[in-house]
């Protein structure tokens, strides 16, 4: 498979009248074609941080890019000037936000809107346009495309509208989709439609989907590999089996028992990860879950981990897993 998406050592900032918010620090990841992978953490963990930063769309300032690079096909998109970028926006990578009310222009007609897309990229005819605008909406499974396309988004359902976000984000065929929260807004049983939706279109066009989300919950059906995100860094990788059969960082362990189950009892209490997440401002100086790690041990309390390779697939940030660590054992419990 081709690596798609290479995020190298990103770190930015925003600078506020506080101090320095250090909203992600070091994150690389990457990606491959035709894959689905999430992007999952709690609220300011960087994930959102981080898809509008490989899409060039963090105001700057307060925003600053510390360091890093984004390479999407070996071009650093870091580097491009905004008029280069905008070609990138649409054209090869999607992106899908939380509420499609605010994405979507209620003063237009869908049509209109998606064949904005169309046009800004792609030599086409109106009568081209047109057609694409029918086929996608079509696609995105939106009934009497040629009616809808005359309508306003306050015409649509939620859930209709975002499929209408999903069609224009994919008006331009791109590589990439970014789905930042998609569903968040929706009921479950429009979430459910519309991640399956994402799931299908993405085997038909082998689009490379990031999912963006809180909810671990929902990852499972349309994710191939997950990226668990925790105070600006990125503390556990692996595919999807890994990180839901063998969890190895304790806030990824928390998430998993925080989730619903099938198989759990009625009267078995779902378990909360106690605390908050420390200020960005003055991020600790060791590992950024030690105040809520029950397994923290000294060396935690001082000195950031580094990954610890597990598999091929399967990278985490703890010292529990460190080899010299596991060797020394000497580092001892906080309690000791
Ligand atoms: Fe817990 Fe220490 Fe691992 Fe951080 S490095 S998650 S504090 S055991
Ligand atoms: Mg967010």
């Amino acid at each position: 498979k081709k690596k798609l998406l290479d995020v190298q050592n990103l770190s930015v900032s925003f600078d506020v009248y506080a101090g320095e918010v250090q909203a992600i620090r070091d994150v690389s990841f990457q990606i491959e074609e035709g894959e689905a992978v999430a992007i999952v953490g709690e609220s300011g963990s960087g994930k959102s941080v981080t898809a509008q930063t490989i899409m060039r769309l963090i105001q700057m300032p307060p925003g600053r890019i510390k360091n890093g690079k984004v390479l999407l096909d070996g071009q650093d998109l870091l580097a491009l000037s905004e008029k280069e970028m905008q070609k990138v926006r649409g054209n090869k990578i999607g992106m899908i936000f939380q509420d499609p009310m605010t994405s979507l222009n209620p003063t237009m007609t869908v049509g209109k809107q998606i064949m904005e897309g169309l046009l800004q990229h792609q030599k086409l005819s109106a009568n081209e346009a047109k057609e694409r605008v029918i086929e996608l909406l079509r696609l995105v499974g939106i009934p009497n495309p040629e009616t809808r396309l005359k309508q306003y988004p306050h015409q649509f359902s939620g859930g209709m509208r975002q499929r209408v976000v999903i069609a224009i984000a994919l008006a331009c065929n791109p590589s990439l989709l970014i789905a930042d929260e998609p569903t968040t807004a929706l009921d479950v049983t429009i979430q459910a439609q519309i991640l399956n939706l994402m799931k299908e279109l993405q085997q038909k066009m082998n689009t490379s989907i990031i999912l963006i989300t809180h909810d671990l919950g929902i990852v499972a059906d349309i994710c191939d590999r997950v990226i668990v995100m925790y105070a600006g860094q990125v503390v556990e990788t692996g595919t999807k089996r890994e990180i839901f059969n063998n969890p190895q960082h304790p806030y990824t362990k928390g998430l998993l028992k925080s989730l619903p189950r099938l198989d759990q009892a009625k009267d078995e209490p779902l378990i909360p990860i106690f605390g908050t997440p420390p200020d960005l401002i003055k991020p600790p100086q060791g590992c950024g879950f030690c105040d809520r790690c029950d397994e923290a041990m000294r060396v935690c309390e001082t000195e950031v981990p580094d990954y610890t390779i597990l598999s091929d697939t399967q990278s985490v940030r703890c010292w529990l897993q460190h080899p010299y660590a596991k060797q020394a054992g000497s580092s001892g419990s906080k309690e000791a």
